[in-house]
């Protein structure tokens, strides 16, 4: 069964009664070249257990079927859980969990599933109305994942990859760039979905650091202050910084300590940048 195929899809559907759900960000795969290009970007193998988020009808849970290790491919909608019995009933190397991603305990999952691979990936071509909170939950809780695959709308993942100094640069940038070293897998257009989204997307390869980007005092003082800078992204940091609860003073003596000009503003910063300014607030 060519599950990429449209007329799958809709004999699938017919037999199924099921809708392209909107609410799930449901926009299946039509392009075998990007499959391969997502299964392709993760390099994987038969030591390789991947967690996948949202298989939709499976045409991505097969290709990782035949190439990984093992899989455990989590999906919400239970019309799509029916679905996949049938469609990925050839292969006895994946189990589908019907879970809300963000509500899961993905760690657990991966303990209880990973068998004796030796590798954690986690692939996915998104639903695109939780991308960030699916990203900030695999990152934030640590998920013990060395590499990460996933499609997404192509201005996100353009705001992922940005650099100081960029446009779109901003507090997701320094978030994702200060657990993984990021780069662009492909960009895909908005034809090879079905339904055909109104964006056109792109797969990225978050490779995750065996240690941040930076080292800082404290975690928690670095994100505050990068989402105070963020926070009135055209004011200068000596103004964005006081919404962290300092005064003008106290602002101005820790840029001055970190050597930041306090007329910039945040998304001229680096990481090393925000490390720095991060250490003399916790001091
Ligand atoms: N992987 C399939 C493909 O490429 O054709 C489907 C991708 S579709 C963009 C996103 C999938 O994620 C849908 O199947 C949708 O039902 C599922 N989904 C949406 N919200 C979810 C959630 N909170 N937890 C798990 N799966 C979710």
């Amino acid at each position: 069964m060519e599950l990429y195929n449209p007329l799958t899809i809709k004999l699938l559907k017919n037999k199924y009664g099921f809708q392209f759900a909107k609410s799930f960000g449901q926009n299946f795969l039509t392009d075998p070249e990007v499959i391969d290009g997502i299964a392709g970007g993760a390099g994987l193998g038969p030591d390789d257990f991947v967690l996948e988020i949202g298989p939709g009808i499976g045409v991505l849970t097969a290709e990782i079927c035949r190439r990984a290790g093992k899989a455990a491919s989590i999906e919400i909608d239970p019309h799509m859980v029916t679905v996949l019995h049938d469609t990925l009933a050839e292969f006895d190397n994946v189990h589908v969990i019907e879970q809300d991603v963000l509500k899961t305990d993905l760690k657990q999952i991966i303990e209880d599933e990973k068998g004796s691979c030796s590798h954690v990936k986690v692939l996915g071509n998104l639903p695109y109305y939780i991308t960030t909170p699916i990203i900030m939950k695999l990152l934030t809780e640590h998920v013990p994942a060395e590499c990460i695959v996933i499609m997404m709308q192509k201005e996100v993942a353009e705001r992922i990859c940005a650099e100081p100094g960029s446009r779109t640069y901003g507090a997701l940038s320094v978030t994702v760039q200060y657990y993984c070293e990021v780069s662009m897998v492909m960009e895909v257009p908005r034809e090879s979905f079905m339904p055909m989204p109104m964006v056109d997307s792109a797969v990225l390869r978050l490779d995750v650091r065996s240690k941040p980007a930076v080292e800082v005092k404290d975690e928690a003082m670095f994100f505050r202050c990068v989402k105070a800078g963020f926070s009135q992204r055209r004011k200068t940091l000596l103004n964005s910084l006081m919404t962290m609860g300092e005064s003008k003073e106290r602002v101005k003596a820790a840029l001055e300590e970190a050597g930041i000009d306090p007329k910039r503003r945040a998304e001229t910063l680096s990481l090393e940048e925000f490390g720095r300014l991060s250490d003399v607030f916790v001091k």
